[in-house]
């Protein structure tokens, strides 16, 4: 049983804030939670289905983030709590049927989780999904430490019922990833009956139908004013400080951690106050004037964007003659950047210059050389598909499918491990590389344009959730107009990237049932595409299969290359084969491009032993997937049966 569950009422636990919003939405009654993997916000769905059967409650990874809170906003109409959970990019996806949701509102209390990715560690992008409440016209919580991310999102499920809305509780890495102790409070053991009330009169938010019209927008803008009287006395924006400081720090999420580090090794606690923001969209007027009127010079502290910072001065604005001009510092005034994360080091930075300390935190120049001397003596570690991975094998063919044909084809890249396509690791293959199924969407755009002289082959790769996530309809689309592009999915049979999550192509849902699994190429050859299955460990038949296809110039083709994820649970520790290299064949720096096997193919399971001038076979991460004995052209590289 999971510490969700177990934690006991009054109990303080070590947890990550992922967990801390996870218990928070149980000790909420939560009923029903959906969601897309994606970091850094998988964990939430991820513990919800751990302890999903013992709970009572439905979880499911759905096929997009669009289709999470569809499934968790259908709970919510019939009364129950539920939770859609998304990383920042994801929100982007969802947010076609959120605008429509914001304006029929919610009955059972309905919270959007977005974790989001400052610095992009794990993303295309490093979006902040912000700017979607103040657009959406729904309110928006951040959580300032790990005991506010589970008692925020408790009290959000309340507050959303209260108003009738969706509520959004944004976190981002360092909170979803962090542990931080919280105090678990009690957990509700309820009898849930769903009902979907649709009788009532056209608007009545209660008990009839959930249909978006424009004429919800006057009920929008009252929600939003009742918001804001709420927000004002709302426990989750605190003051630390004097009652006049010189400076007043405004902050919100982690920079509230940042903030009370840096006050703390400034020792400026009489100088400065802190006002950390829990409710940031719609702000409070009153409470915002309130602190204003302490002092004249203003410094927002926020992670990504300046969302806080520009709301503020717009409050700050028109309240000029009530509390004077202000002078603020922040994103725009240089002090803070509008990218990558904060840390304490660049608060107390800014800290020390505004309040003209003479401190100075670790210089730059140190900083650089230290990073420059780990470099220089860690071994040398490039991006780069795992020993094994069939993504590896399949653009190996891709690639000398693509030069053999030399017309300049070229790959329309997707977002999933496979991104690396577009570095050496995958032999630079990939020349686009835009949103999940954006591949099979953009080539099926190229493909139109033969008629003004492209002649170049087309292709496009999607792994096979993103065939289900996004790439279907662009697929539909290329099929109903005849583009001629092939479509690769890259089947390695579940979402690698993020940690194996269930997705439909699976008979394994994220409760663990037993469901059914929808078959790739039928879908596609359903469609009408021209369809080819091959498994990308054959080298010699992937690479004759795409050269056909690109010659095949009647409409859409599709070619399934299946094989599963080096580190898929049936795969991992399983060799097929043990490699080894006959020293004796081995022609090292005179084979193609000087050493082929570590030099352009790059395996990690392959190394070049210095001493000896030949490769060798590490045997400690050599998964034995054999594809290296095909590629040596001296026929070194040698592969038994395990
Ligand atoms: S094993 Fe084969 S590919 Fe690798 S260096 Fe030797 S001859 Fe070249
Ligand atoms: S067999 Fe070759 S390609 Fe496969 S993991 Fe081992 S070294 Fe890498």
């Amino acid at each position: 049983m999971s510490v969700m569950l177990d934690g006991k009422e009054g109990m303080e636990y070590m947890v990550m804030g992922n967990e801390a919003i996870v218990r928070g939405a149980l000790e909420a009654g939560l009923k029903v939670a959906s969601g897309y993997p994606g970091t850094p916000s998988s964990e939430i769905i991820e513990r919800l289905s751990d302890v999903a059967k013992d709970a009572g409650i439905y979880v499911e990874w759905s096929v997009n983030e669009k289709v999470a809170a569809e499934v968790a906003a259908a709970a919510s109409f019939a009364q129950l709590r539920s939770l859609a959970s998304m990383k920042q990019v994801g929100v982007n996806v969802a947010s076609d049927f959120l605008l429509h949701l914001a304006i029929t509102g919610t009955r059972g209390g309905m919270v959007l989780v977005t974790c989001e990715d400052p610095a992009a560690h794990s993303s295309s992008n490093e979006g902040d999904s912000r700017g979607y409440a103040r657009m959406m016209e729904f309110p928006l919580l951040e959580p300032g430490d790990f005991q506010e991310a589970k008692d925020m999102t408790k009290w959000a499920f309340e507050f959303s019922e209260e108003i009738g809305n969706l509520v959004m509780v944004r976190s981002v890495t360092r909170l979803s990833h962090a542990s931080g102790n919280v105090k678990f409070g009690p957990l509700p053991r309820t009898e849930a009956q769903a009902e979907y009330r649709f009788s009532g009169a056209f608007l009545d938010p209660v008990a009839g139908p959930m249909i978006s019209t424009g004429f919800g927008h006057r009920i929008q803008q009252e929600k939003l004013k009742k918001v804001r009287e709420i927000f004002e006395d709302s426990p989750f924006n605190t003051y630390q400080g004097p009652d006049e400081p010189e400076l007043l720090i405004i902050t919100c999420s982690v920079g509230n951690l940042y903030c009370k580090e840096a006050i703390k090794a400034l020792g400026i606690e009489d100088r400065v106050g802190l006002l950390k923001m829990g409710t940031t969209w719609p702000l409070p007027p009153n409470l915002i004037k309130k602190y204003l009127l302490m002092t004249d010079e203003i410094l927002i502290i926020e992670e990504i964007l300046p969302f806080l910072e520009d709301n503020v001065k717009v409050l700050a604005a028109e309240m000029v003659q009530e509390i004077g001009a202000k002078k603020f510092y922040g994103k725009h005034a240089g002090q803070i950047p509008s990218f990558g994360e904060l840390s304490a080091d660049l608060v107390i930075q800014s800290l020390a210059d505004l309040l003209d300390l003479g401190y100075e935190t670790v210089a730059q120049e140190y900083t650089d050389k230290a990073s420059a001397a780990a470099f220089a003596r860690a071994p040398q570690r490039e991006l780069t598909f795992c020993p094994g991975c069939p993504h590896r094998a399949s653009f190996w063919a891709i690639h000398n499918a693509l030069e053999l044909d030399g017309r300049q084809g070229f790959v329309c890249g997707d977002i999933g491990c496979y991104s690396l396509a577009a570095l050496p690791t995958g032999f630079s293959t990939a020349k686009t590389g835009h949103a999940m199924g954006s591949g099979a969407g953009v080539a099926s755009g190229f493909a139109k344009l033969r008629q003004f002289g492209m002649d170049q082959p087309v292709l496009a790769v999607c792994g096979d959730s993103t065939f289900f996530h996004a790439a279907i309809p662009a697929l539909v689309n290329a099929v109903h107009h005849q583009a001629d592009f092939t479509l690769i999915v890259l089947d390695n049979s579940g979402t690698a990237m993020t940690g194996f999550q269930s997705h439909p192509g699976l008979n394994i849902n994220a409760m663990k049932d037993e469901v059914p699994a929808l078959d790739i190429p039928a879908i596609c050859q359903a469609m009408g595409a021209r369809v080819e299955v091959r498994d990308p460990f054959d080298l010699e038949e992937t690479q004759k299969t795409l050269n056909e296809l690109m010659e095949y110039t009647e409409g859409t083709k599709v070619l399934v290359l299946k094989q599963a994820c080096a580190l898929s649970p049936e795969k991992k520790r399983v060799k097929s084969y043990n490699m080894q290299i006959n020293e004796e064949n081995c022609i090292g720096q005179d084979c193609g491009c000087n050493r082929l096997c570590t030099r352009i193919f790059r395996c990690p399971g392959l190394i070049w032993d210095e001493v000896k001038k030949v490769a060798r076979i590490d045997e400690v991460i050599c998964a034995g997937c054999g594809v290296c004995a095909d590629i040596c052209p001296a026929g070194a590289i040698v592969r038994e049966e395990a």
